[in-house]
């Protein structure tokens, strides 16, 4: 149900109202790089407040994180990222213009040629830019921005940018358990710059080579040890009440399917519709070699269905690399798990064993890390598994921007039709709540009037002052802006306290008092 938007309409409203800037404008911008204005710093802040809000401080099993961009380097080796973070990439000879292959192909209704780890184009690709076929073979190109740490600049003082913020997490696994009070099952939270030397980035804001993420790991206990403790693994065929709390018996198909449920209300309760949200479960090759499932939660953008953010179920493969790479230990002490070994006798143990090997090497693992694993069950111990929820906050502001813009025609009372612009922002995610108007500005009491209710809101919200033009005209600034509210202190407000409270969508007015304001406005705000 993608919206007609039109996205240099959007864009251009986006730069004159002051939401989002070229980067570097002045010296002719850099692609791939966008800054955010006064109103566009405020709605990122907003969505990134309300994330941490869901995702952190309403929850109890869930704690933050805020590490460094640049990290030992080892972290990327041991995630992959060094050897395997890689788009194909070819160029055209002709126009010099060059391309990501899978996107290439993929707009042209081809098939990109996977041969093991390399890449051929199909024949019938052409260069969108310019029609030839004339292509060079893809190649593989790290995504990840490289710099150097210290004066010297060789390998050994090679560091990376981080591509995503997830590893971090990874990597303080064993800190904040120790510092953080919690057990399995946890999450950890964090948000923060990442960076990718996309080749092509495009679509406005959509794909950036800088750009926030806002990226749980959510830690489980491997569906054995639920087995061990509960005596069974609840699976989604046993329909689990995914809006209740949590239970000690979901296995990480439930888990992840919750995150799914969750994420998704967080999105309609920032304002998208359920209409414009997709779900798309990875299948087959799509699919990353160590995950169980992966869902991209897409959003209906003007130029076509794309990713928001995918939630992942990653089993133990991010903590059991660095347990491999750094040589020390990553997994947990369950006392639950402990207790329930220890109830069972030397036949239950083999028994569970077996089939432990059996599912594992089922799943292509080998009977010995079966074993291996066995082993450390009885001793009370596993690397957690995780599931992953991964939203990236800038294409999040995107969509609310794409949702929010509306175009329409009103008619006064004297019949007179006009066009105005409208970004409907939920209450919540508006950069600014509420526009104070003094009705005039040359009545000093009127004005100071004013000014003490604007004084005493704006400790509250974002409110903004606007004292120029016809109020008609201040409406219209606001309501490009997205503010839900505006109210004019008048010469009635003088005599019994009340303003005029104009509504942004429906433009409706009525008359109220400071605290039935500031009532609705802690209702509507949330
Ligand atoms: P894509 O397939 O679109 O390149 P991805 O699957 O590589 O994205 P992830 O690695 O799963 O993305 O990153 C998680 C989230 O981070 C994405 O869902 C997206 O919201 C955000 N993100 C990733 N790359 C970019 C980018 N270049 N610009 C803006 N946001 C991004």
């Amino acid at each position: 149900m993608s919206k007609t938007i039109d996205m240099e309409v959007l864009a251009s409203l986006c730069k004159r109202r002051g939401f989002i800037f070229q980067s570097s404008e002045l010296y002719g911008g850099i692609n791939g790089f966008w800054d955010y204005g006064p109103l566009g710093c405020e709605l990122k802040r907003n969505v990134k407040d309300a994330w941490w809000k869901t995702m952190v401080r309403a929850r109890e099993d869930v704690v933050g994180l805020e590490a460094s961009i640049i990290m030992h380097p080892a972290i990327w080796k041991a995630s992959g990222h060094a050897d395997g973070f890689a788009d194909p990439m070819v160029d055209c000879k002709e126009c010099r213009k060059r391309f990501r292959a899978d996107q290439l192909c993929e707009e042209q209704g081809l098939a990109l040629i996977k041969n093991g780890s390399a890449f051929a184009l199909p024949a019938d690709a052409a260069c969108p830019a310019c029609g030839s076929k004339n292509l060079t073979e893809p190649r593989s190109f790290n995504l990840m921005f490289k710099t150097f740490v210290g004066p010297v600049e060789d390998e050994s003082n090679l560091a990376w940018l981080r591509p995503e913020t997830a590893q971090a997490i990874f990597a303080q696994f064993n800190n904040i358990l120790a510092t953080a009070r919690q057990k399995v099952p946890f999450g950890v939270a964090q948000m923060g710059k990442s960076f990718r030397n996309e080749i092509n980035p495009r679509n406005y804001t959509f794909r950036s080579r800088e750009f926030e993420q806002m990226e749980l790991e959510y830690f489980i206990r491997p569906d054995e040890a639920v087995k061990l403790i509960c005596g069974r693994v609840a699976t989604l065929a046993d329909n689990p009440d995914l809006a209740g709390e949590p239970q000690a018996d979901w296995g990480w198909e439930v888990w992840h399917r919750y995150w799914v449920e969750q994420r998704l209300a967080w999105y309609r309760a920032i304002g998208l519709p359920a209409a414009d949200l997709n779900q798309h479960w990875q299948t087959g090759d799509e699919l990353a070699h160590y995950a169980r499932a992966c869902v991209d939660i897409e959003y209906a953008f003007p130029f076509g269905v794309q990713e928001l953010e995918g939630i992942a179920a990653r089993s133990d493969f991010d903590l059991s690399q660095h347990q491999k790479h750094s040589g020390k230990q990553l997994d947990v002490f369950d006392e639950a798990l402990k207790q329930a070994v220890d109830r069972l006798d030397a036949d239950a143990k083999d028994h569970c064993t077996q089939r432990i090997v059996a599912a594992w090497t089922g799943r292509g693992k080998s009977g010995e890390e079966a074993r291996a694993f066995a082993v450390k069950l009885y001793e009370g111990k596993y690397v957690p598994h995780v599931i992953e929820p991964s939203a990236g906050t800038d294409r999040l502001a995107l969509a609310l921007l794409c949702n929010a813009y509306d175009e329409e025609t009103i008619t006064d009372e004297k019949g007179k039709t006009d066009q105005r612009t409208v970004m409907r922002f939920h209450p919540a995610i508006a950069p600014i709540k509420l526009g104070v108007f003094p009705l005039v500005k040359n009545k000093p009491p009127l004005y100071a009037k004013a000014r003490e209710i604007f004084a005493k809101l704006q400790r509250r919200w974002p409110c903004f002052w606007d004292e120029s033009g016809a109020i008609g005209r201040r409406y219209r600034r606001m309501d490009e802006a997205g503010t839900p509210w505006c109210v004019t202190v008048d010469f009635q407000t003088l005599d019994d306290g009340t303003m005029t409270l104009r509504d942004r969508d429906s433009m409706k007015q009525v008359r109220l008092g400071i605290s039935e304001l500031i009532e609705k406005m802690d209702a509507e705000i949330g």
